[in-house]
């Protein structure tokens, strides 16, 4: 994956700088230690088209066997908002008091062939040990629903 020679300050995720928001879990200097943090660092990864983090963060059970990112696919991601705080009560009200899963919803912006779309999902999130950290609990994207 080439790095771009133009690589803005600010992380893509909406974070004040890539190098102290998704940056090192991206890196694999730390592991994001909250489900909406890993939600954060793979829209990150999805604007650099990084198919390895992508995977690596996906739930064994669920991930796709084909490459995540189309290298031929020219979109472009134009922003990030993070949902999940408005409906923070609803969400203790629905699920049992459970802090290996959670859930973000989020609205993700972007634009292909010239129109902008709005990618509206609510994501599901795992944490469990990770046997290619020797074991070591983080979280996984598991699956996500689309509210209207
Ligand atoms: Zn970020």
């Amino acid at each position: 994956m080439s790095t771009p020679t133009n690589s803005p300050k600010t992380c893509p995720c909406g974070g004040a700088s890539f190098a102290t928001c998704c940056g090192p879990f991206i890196a694999g200097d730390a592991l994001p230690p909250t489900a909406e943090a890993l939600m954060r660092s793979r829209y990150t990864a999805y604007t650099q088209r990084n198919d390895t983090y992508l995977r690596a963060t996906w739930h064994a059970s669920t991930r796709p066997v084909d490459a995540i990112v189309d290298p031929d696919e020219h979109l472009r991601w134009l922003g990030l908002e993070i949902k999940s705080a408005l409906r923070l009560r609803q969400r203790k009200a629905e699920l049992p008091d459970h802090p290996e899963c959670d859930t973000v919803e989020f609205v993700a912006r972007f634009k292909v062939g010239g129109c902008a779309h709005r990618l509206h999902e609510t994501s599901r999130f795992l944490r469990e040990p990770d046997p290619d950290l020797g074991g070591t609990p983080r979280w996984f994207y598991l699956d996500g629903t689309f509210p209207k």
